[in-house]
């Protein structure tokens, strides 16, 4: 592919924009089989915490890699087998209705209009309309687009956030699982502000970066380090810098923590009733151990909500 070359060299932080910025480790990235891996080196702020590629891939490239998923689908997939993994792994859809909802409760304004940048299958834009919103869908990827049409009977508008030129204010703009893929979250977020009414809400979710997670698995974990498509890995303390410097009062967050419950028995590749057996037990210590992450700031998933003064 001739667009993988690296995009400029940064020089601050790209959530809280300090100087105090160093090498933090390096992690390669094989995108297809064959061809020579690359590899990208992690800065991280002394500031805030968040880190990010330095050098990141260029935009170009990033584009390449969004045009069918943007959460690494190689072939086009059906709506019904979106729907079965939910079925055995409820996730999307719990977190649209739940950040919906608070979207909802928070926002002051009297505008009943919603932007989902990065609408992917649909279930946040589903969501949202369930809550009453007129809803506004952005999103890249081709693979995702047709399911979120077989789940919504319209269509998302297909294009990056940066080629989005709004002709109205929101009440609530939702951007679940992507401010991490793209460069210069500053700007997208300075972006979002302008184009939310007075009182209306940004509801966000990324990757935690001071996930416990990361913490044991280093530079193998893949939920959060997942190179190059995640270009920012955002603390807690990061994104509300991030979103507080571009005029956005933060006046929520909490954190999510969701294992697979066969997470463990496939690492372990267990099978028959050991399987079975690790399966139950994950399932069982899940709630109470996830409480505990979140509670110690170590969980998987940050969400933050912030209100447009
Ligand atoms: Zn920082």
């Amino acid at each position: 592919m001739t667009t993988e070359t690296y995009g400029d060299v940064l020089h601050e932080c790209v959530a809280c924009g300090a100087q105090k910025i160093s090498y933090w480790r390096r992690k390669s990235f094989q995108y297809t089989v064959g061809e020579n891996a690359k590899e990208f080196h992690i800065y991280r702020c002394a500031c805030c915490g968040t880190g990010f590629l330095n050098q990141p891939p260029d935009r170009q490239w990033l584009k390449a890699i969004y045009q069918y998923s943007g959460q690494a689908l190689t072939e086009s997939i059906a709506l019904k087998n979106v729907l079965d993994r939910e079925r055995a792994f409820p996730n999307c859809t719990v977190d649209a209705e739940r950040m919906a909802r608070h979207a909802k409760q928070l926002d002051t304004s009297t505008n009943r209009r919603a932007l989902d940048i990065g609408s992917g299958f649909g279930f946040y834009t589903q969501a949202l309309r369930m809550s009453g919103y007129q809803t506004v869908s952005i999103n890249p990827g081709q693979y995702e687009n047709q399911v979120f049409k077989d789940l919504n009977g319209d269509e998302p508008l297909t294009m990056m956030f940066e080629q989005y030129q709004p002709e109205q204010a929101f009440g609530v703009v939702v951007m679940s699982q992507v401010l991490e893929h793209l460069l210069e979250p500053d700007r997208a977020i300075a972006k979002v502000a302008s184009l939310l009414e007075s009182g209306g809400v940004l509801a966000c979710a990324v990757p935690n970066y001071a996930s416990f997670l990361v913490k044991l698995l280093g530079t193998k974990e893949n939920a959060c380090l997942w190179v190059p498509e995640h270009v920012n890995y955002f603390t807690e303390q990061g994104l509300k810098r991030l979103l507080e410097r571009n005029g956005l009062q933060v006046v929520k967050t909490e954190q999510i923590t969701r294992i697979q419950f066969n997470a463990l028995s496939r690492r372990l590749g267990l099978t028959g009733r050991a399987a079975a057996f690790a399966d139950a037990l994950v399932k069982l210590a899940q709630i109470p151990f996830g409480r505990m992450m979140n509670a110690l700031g170590l969980g998987i998933y940050i969400n933050v909500y912030a209100v447009k003064r």
